[in-house]
């Protein structure tokens, strides 16, 4: 247990660690990315990233296209005049320009909504690195926004079991769809502050009054929070007790790697490397982790030690540690690191409060999925929804109920239901042991593949195929799983799981 974080309080001290050590490296990141420079002296196993490399961050961010691009974008939008007044009011405000905000604030602007986005961080590229099924981004007409692509997934159970998934799974260039839904923006009129914010208060009962660190006042009709899950402007009811997705990751120059280049691994569950002493052993065994990896060619991967879901959060350090024994033990030697991610992804936990003056969009509204982490597909699914009701609600509704009914729209009675069955999944997922989840997973990737991924993309939405779902896994299950599901469901689920399967 010694690795483990004392107490929830501490997941605020990560998200600060996590943002800090970040800062410090996104320097290497992105003299890699763009400018295919490799920087020898962070080498895997340093600690500190020198201040050289933040002045590089700096260089590298003046001159690459992408930022220039992005300046001109926002430029040629924020000399708008009369910001400072009631007189001019946005439609809609939307705060933080993640893939949440920027998605919606891409839909308001095609239905020629007057919009207004801020974010300290526009310029730069956003920081995570996106993994999403191919298929998904395909229906949303946003494949070209992916690289790389690989053809086929794989997931390692243990030794012997092993499953090739038929779908594709690619990366998000996250520099390309970011410029795609600024470029959209800034021809459909959007206006950009490059600031944050700090305030919104309510004016009259006709609009909200957001006031940015410069003191600039933006008066909109709708104020949308999209700062992702720092739970920036949105009150979520208490108590809020998420679990915690926790990865530690690098992208990586490596003298070779013994991953096939087109198959992606979502997960590798096989744990030689834990096995070399009783301590290792009973960590692996009560903690599990799985390796996630996108291997770019035979010398170039992006590597992460992964806690699907854990109550208190997993800590990065002990990732880091189980990571570099799985280098070791895979005799992958590490030339250098171009880029470290610490991910921390709340998941699960209370609903926000619905019906509050600021709408929700994104982490802000509690959107991941409740047992897997993911989301970017959704946010950009949900966007072009949400932007019609908030249409419809600003030209034909009422205001004073405006939030209301949209946050009734975000949280319908249906995706409540569907969260309580994926969030029973994912409170599952974080009491169970090593060996235990090797069965559950592999009881899951054997279901028909409509079931499982399903699951994953946020689909079974009516009662009836939850049930089905349920019912075929549960059938998969070894006795043991079952005897513990069967408890999980009766001590935990309850109401709210029947509800879910039923209703
Ligand atoms: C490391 C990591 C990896 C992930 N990988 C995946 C993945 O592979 N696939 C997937 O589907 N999901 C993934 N997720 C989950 C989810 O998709 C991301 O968290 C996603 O970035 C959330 O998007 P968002 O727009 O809601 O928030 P964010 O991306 O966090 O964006 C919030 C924005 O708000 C701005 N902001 C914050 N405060 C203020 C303020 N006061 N004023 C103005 N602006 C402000 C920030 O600068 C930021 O630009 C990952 C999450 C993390 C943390």
């Amino acid at each position: 247990m010694a690795f483990l974080q004392a107490s929830y309080s501490l997941s605020a001290e990560l998200y600060i660690n996590a943002k800090k050590e970040r800062m410090k490296t996104q320097a290497i990141a992105f003299l890699a990315y763009h400018k295919g420079i490799n920087c020898r002296r962070c080498s895997f196993r340093s600690k500190r990233i020198s201040m050289r490399h933040n002045f590089l961050w700096k260089m590298c961010m003046k001159s690459s296209v992408s930022t220039e691009e992005c300046r001109e974008t926002i430029e040629s939008t924020s000399h708008f005049s009369a910001r400072n007044s009631p007189e001019t009011v946005f439609d809609v405000g939307v705060i933080g320009c993640g893939p949440a905000g920027l998605a919606l604030a891409t839909a308001l602007s095609e239905r020629k909504l007057r919009v207004v986005c801020v974010d300290p961080q526009i310029c730069k590229p956003w920081k995570n690195n996106y993994g999403v099924w191919l298929d998904q981004m395909e229906s949303l007409n946003l494949s070209d926004c992916l690289y790389p692509v690989w053809s086929k997934t794989r997931v390692h159970i243990d030794n012997s079991r092993s499953r090739l998934l038929p779908f594709a799974y690619g990366r998000v260039d996250r520099v390309k769809m970011k410029q795609k839904l600024l470029n959209i923006c800034k021809n459909s009129g959007v206006v950009f502050y490059e600031d944050s914010v700090e305030n919104i208060t309510q004016e009259q009962s006709q609009y909200s009054c957001i006031t940015t660190s410069q003191k600039e006042k933006l008066f909109c009709r709708l104020v949308v929070d999209a700062t992702g899950h720092s739970k920036g402007f949105v009150e979520f009811h208490t108590p809020h007790e998420p679990g915690f997705q926790v990865a530690y990751g690098i992208e990586a120059e490596v003298a070779q790697h013994p991953f096939p280049i087109d198959e992606m691994l979502l997960m590798d569950f096989r744990d030689c490397h834990m096995t070399g002493n009783m301590e290792d052993k009973s960590q692996s065994s009560m903690f599990p982790t799985f390796l996630y990896a996108m291997p770019m060619n035979s010398t170039k991967i992006f590597l992460e030690e992964t806690s699907l879901i854990s109550k208190p959060p997993v800590s990065f350090e002990h990732l880091k540690q189980r990571l570099l024994k799985r280098l070791d033990f895979l005799q992958i030697e590490v030339k250098s690191v171009m880029e470290e991610e610490f991910c921390l992804i709340p998941m699960g936990g209370s609903l926000p409060v619905l019906g509050q003056n600021v709408l929700g969009f994104g982490g802000s509204a509690g959107m991941v999925h409740p047992a897997t982490g993911y989301m970017f597909s959704r946010v950009m699914e949900m966007a072009p929804f949400l932007a019609k009701k908030i249409e419809n609600s600003i030209f034909h509704g009422e205001n004073f109920s405006l939030t209301v009914s949209l946050w009734n729209e975000l949280w319908s009675c249906e995706r409540i239901l569907q969260r309580h069955f994926f969030q029973f999944g994912g409170e599952y997922l974080s009491k169970i042991s090593l060996n235990e989840m090797r069965d559950f997973f592999w009881a899951f990737f054997m279901l028909p593949d409509k079931e499982w991924k399903d699951f994953l993309d946020f689909r079974l939405t009516s009662s009836r195929e939850r049930l089905l779902f349920g019912l075929h896994l549960f059938w998969r299950t070894n006795a043991a799983l079952k005897f513990s599901l069967v408890k999980e469901a009766m001590l935990s689920g309850r109401l709210k799981l029947l509800k879910s399967v039923i209703l």
